[in-house]
């Protein structure tokens, strides 16, 4: 499932490719639950358009045309975007299955999960969207248009706040860890994410919400925005589930601290971790470190 730093990182990867392009066409595959836009709405709607910006909310990235129009893209479970002159493994986002390896992608062609293929007036390299499973979501909202997938997001959890959450978390009775990972409340924050920032915290996931003081929500935002930044740092890679196209799983595992390390120690005190469940979803924490 990419998180937060995978679709950062594929923002940052795509605003080069997209921005201040003109597209001239769009190839689409036949109408499916990947196409929240009938694709041949979605072709007539991109053609001619020039890509004004690339922004992130949440997990979903919105590309702003030059009629004011949007277009809104979810890489779902297994989405990946890229460049058809892609060189690098690094520009294609991996998840457990249906990635493809570097040397399949280095002479990829577009195959019948290739939903999108994005291709420009400079006659330069395409952008391609595939997704195998296609829990991925594409939609072009017309000038003026809301969404309601983008309205009910809360603030992004790249720009968390101690007060925002403070503010959030009063009279509150649900867990904070839920409370986290409600994304009216935080847009973007995963599992993993919740439960690492809760431990730099020194907070148990289980915690009611409103027991937070505003000094323990200020460490828990500070935390969050910390992981989330370290592993955009490495490519989405050193605290999520990332695996590598090439099958490593690089450096993850020495970054987390209580995600996925039941029975393990904890690095600062030796206590053993634990896993408890929450709202459905597993929790990790330090009965020592965290209170
Ligand atoms: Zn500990």
């Amino acid at each position: 499932m990419p998180e937060l730093p995978e679709v950062e990182v594929t923002r940052r990867r795509l605003e080069p490719l997209l921005v201040g392009r003109t597209i001239e066409s769009v190839r689409t595959t036949a109408p499916s639950y990947f196409f929240l836009t009938p694709p041949a709405t979605l072709r007539r709607a991109l053609a001619g358009r020039r890509v004004e910006k690339l922004e992130r909310r949440g997990k979903y990235l919105v590309a702003t045309l030059d009629d004011a129009s949007r277009l809104l893209l979810h890489l779902g479970m297994t989405g990946q975007l890229f460049s058809s002159a892609v060189t690098s493994p690094r520009l294609l986002r991996a998840s457990a299955r249906a990635i493809l390896a570097p040397e399949a992608q280095a002479r990829f062609t577009p195959d019948e999960h290739t939903h999108l293929r994005i291709a420009f007036a400079d006659g330069g390299p395409e952008v391609w969207m595939r997704d195998a499973r296609k829990f991925g979501k594409v939609q072009w909202l017309a000038p003026g248009a809301s969404s309601e997938r983008l309205d009910r997001l809360g603030e992004d959890a790249l720009a968390a706040s101690g007060a925002a959450l403070f503010a959030a978390s009063r009279q509150r009775r649900v867990a904070i860890k839920n409370l986290l990972l409600d994304q009216a409340v935080l847009a973007g924050t995963g599992n993993i994410y919740a439960d690492e920032a809760l431990c730099g915290a020194g907070v148990r996931p289980a915690r009611a919400a409103g027991r937070t003081t505003r000094a323990e929500c200020d460490r828990i935002a500070r935390a969050l925005v910390r992981v989330l930044e370290r592993s955009i740092e490495t490519g989405g890679s050193s605290i999520s589930d990332y695996v590598a196209p090439d099958g490593s799983d690089g450096a993850y595992q020495d970054e987390r601290r209580v995600y996925a390390r039941a029975g393990e120690p904890c690095h600062a005190c030796g206590a053993r971790i634990r896993r408890i469940v929450l709202g459905q979803r597993s929790a990790h924490y330090c009965p020592r470190c965290q209170a």
